[in-house]
């Protein structure tokens, strides 16, 4: 994989500054850019924008969409309309997501993240205050992706500070989450939050420790009213799943 997307034609050819990191991300992704949920060579990229998402794989029919920037993705990615994420969320359409960091002075990727698709779900959506954009009558709502509410799994890399991850690596973090495509909505995020809570404890950890987050938790899911049930029925799902191990009495284990 090469990390360079510098083309001197698009930059001689295009004025807009948007249109030229437009062209070259989309060409260096269909030039460089793997797979990363079945390692198919090739992603390829939608005509004229279709569906919402930027590409596609013709082996396995993932569909991704991507978000480039210059600078590094910390905290929150600015995404568009509300209603529309929650809808896209709540209706299982969501796509994946590349988010792109990249140099502008030689236009060189820098850091690629992907999120899984199923990883974007209700507690990590941000509701923005409604504001009124120019030429508009009425209030416009927008949200945020708050990357800190994911866990590790639900940002993979795959280029970190311009050192490619090796793409076996990244598809097993895939392979190893993809049980929770299949869930709910709901259940999606749940399994989500309850895996970024643990992340924060340590390896050995006992349901006390977690039964810690459960105001955390509540927050994020305020219509479940048996948020202690929640955790133990996720973390269930980690250990049938092979996140977890119980050690027994309440006790637990990362793998
Ligand atoms: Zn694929």
């Amino acid at each position: 994989m090469n990390l360079e997307m510098y083309q001197k034609e698009v930059l001689q050819n295009y004025k807009r500054s948007s249109q030229i990191t437009r062209v070259l991300t989309e060409d260096w992704f269909n030039r460089e850019m793997y797979c990363p949920c079945c390692l198919n060579e090739k992603v390829k990229n939608f005509p004229n924008n279709q569906k919402g998402s930027d590409f596609f794989c013709e082996k396995c029919k993932n569909e991704f969409q991507l978000k480039a920037s210059k600078k590094e993705f910390k905290n929150k990615i600015i995404d568009g309309d509300y209603k529309t994420m929650i809808n896209i969320i709540s209706t299982n359409n969501s796509p994946n997501f590349f988010l792109m960091n990249y140099q502008n002075n030689d236009w060189v990727v820098k850091n690629l993240i992907l999120i899984p698709k199923f990883f974007i779900n209700t507690s990590m959506i941000e509701r923005k205050n409604i504001s009124y954009p120019k030429g508009r009558t009425n209030g416009w709502v927008g949200c945020n992706f708050l990357l800190k509410r994911l866990p590790n799994e639900g940002r993979i890399n795959l280029i970190q500070n311009e050192k490619i991850i090796d793409k076996f690596k990244v598809n097993a973090i895939w392979k190893k989450m993809f049980f929770m495509n299949s869930k709910r909505p709901e259940f999606k995020g749940w399994t989500s939050d309850v895996l970024k809570c643990i992340e924060e404890l340590d390896y050995n950890f006992e349901l006390k420790d977690i039964y810690k987050y459960e105001n955390y938790l509540r927050e994020l899911h305020p219509n479940n009213h048996n948020i202690q049930a929640k955790i133990r029925q996720q973390l269930q799902i980690l250990r049938d799943n092979k996140i977890l191990n119980f050690t027994g009495e309440g006790k637990y284990q990362r793998i």
